[in-house]
């Protein structure tokens, strides 16, 4: 293959759990992939490392205490080196990239994810924070602009390769899974005492401290509801949650002759990562294979909305629309925070956000300035509730 069809991939958060992750896929794959930018947030230590390796154009350190040493370590080599928040921002625009890779964790991820739209570079969505902030601005940006989302998350994945070959037939029904995360058939008396050790040991899939607290909270599947709606554009009535502790199936889509279709797998981020690359093609690769006789029992079961309120949180601002997934994004950011830095239990984390949704002004149709007021604000209350 020729050296100029190969993808020119800017990641951002690439020394995270999923920045490292795509590095993997792109060694992995030469002749396919080139990075172009890296930026991470303030492990300056790492993203040298990687960009020793990976010789991108350019990087960004996003904490600028941080930009002396960056720089320092990798001007001599001819590697532009960036820092700050702007910067982040304004290096998506690039013109040698073709895909950016959004993998920075939380609200951080919308602007820079809107920037790079307006620049018409395609998407691998990570962050899902993004599109439950602000889903009908982003996906309204990205059809203007001609570009796609492709999803990372392994259960939207899952959809968009049970829908490939399907987009022109309706969908009745999504069915998200869940594994349960660690507190899967615990009740309040034992949630109320659980430590952060405990949520952060996750059965199935090694991620950021982030993600893994929310999927402890189920609000990971909260996010990931609000998450596919805006990416396969189906109502919240379409959307169903059922628990699959083995995390083998990654999801369904269920089509309005009956039919589902499912996408099945070890868990391993590596492949919906690399199918997020690689879209409309798929790449070999040397990932373990699934063995039908290790896992005699796939087993289901409904998720229990009144123990683990957050996912019925999340129904309810999408039900609600407007800013109110906004609302509930930030208030759950600031009470994972707080959780984390044990200033609050584990239930206390649903009551933050609960009352953040009753207390912040409802917008029906936001502008992106009142986003970005509304996230400002709600951090404000759910800093002073927890406080
Ligand atoms: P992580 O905490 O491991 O990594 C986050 C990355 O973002 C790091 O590179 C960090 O430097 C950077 N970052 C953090 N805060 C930033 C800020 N304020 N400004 C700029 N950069 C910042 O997180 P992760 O587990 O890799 O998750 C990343 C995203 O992918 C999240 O939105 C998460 O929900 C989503 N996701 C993760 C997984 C997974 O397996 N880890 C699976 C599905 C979806
Ligand atoms: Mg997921």
């Amino acid at each position: 293959m020729m050296k100029d069809e190969k993808k020119n991939i800017a990641i951002l958060g690439s020394t995270g759990s999923i920045g490292t992750q795509t590095l993997e896929v792109i060694a992995a794959n030469p002749d396919h992939f080139e990075v172009e930018v890296l930026t991470a947030n303030s492990n300056a230590e790492l993203l040298i490392t990687q960009a020793k390796k990976f010789n991108p154009n350019a990087v960004v350190i996003t904490n600028e205490d941080k930009y002396a040493e960056v720089f320092e370590a990798l001007n001599p080599l001819d590697i532009k080196v960036y820092a700050g928040e702007k910067a982040l921002i304004s290096v998506v625009e690039m013109d040698t990239i073709d895909l950016v890779l959004t993998a920075l964790v939380g609200y951080a991820g919308l602007m820079p994810t809107i920037a790079a739209i307006k620049a018409g570079k395609h998407i691998a969505l990570a962050n899902k924070e993004t599109l439950v902030v602000a889903g009908e601005l982003i996906t309204k940006l990205a059809y203007d602009k001609g570009v796609n989302l492709y999803p990372v998350d392994s259960e939207h994945s899952a959809i968009f390769q049970c829908l490939t070959g399907e987009f022109h037939n309706p969908t009745e029904k999504i069915i998200l899974t869940a594994s349960g995360g660690p507190f899967r058939g615990k009740n309040t008396d034992f949630l109320k005492t659980v430590t952060k050790a405990q949520a952060l040991n996750h059965p199935n899939w090694d991620m950021g401290a982030k993600i893994t607290i929310d999927s402890a909270s189920l609000m990971n599947k909260g996010l990931e509801v609000i998450e596919a709606k805006w990416l396969f554009g189906v109502r919240y009535d379409q959307i169903e949650v059922v628990i699959h502790p083995q995390s083998i199936i990654h999801s369904m889509v269920q089509f309005t002759d009956g039919s589902i279709k499912a996408q099945l797998g070890l868990p391993d981020m590596r492949l919906p990562i690399q199918f997020a690359l690689s879209y409309p093609n798929r790449l070999d690769s040397d990932f373990q294979r699934f063995n039908f006789a290790d896992y005699p029992s796939l087993t289901f079961e409904q998720p229990d909305m009144e123990t683990f309120r957050n996912l019925k949180l999340a129904y309810e601002a999408m039900e609600k629309g407007g800013n109110q997934p906004c609302i509930l994004n930030a208030a759950n950011e600031i009470a994972v925070e707080g959780f984390l830095s044990d200033k609050i239990g584990f239930l206390e984390m649903s009551d933050v956000v609960e009352k953040c949704m009753g207390i912040l002004p409802h917008i029906s149709q936001p502008s992106i300035e009142d986003y970005v007021n509304t996230d400002k604000e709600t951090r404000i209350k759910a800093l002073e509730i927890i406080n």
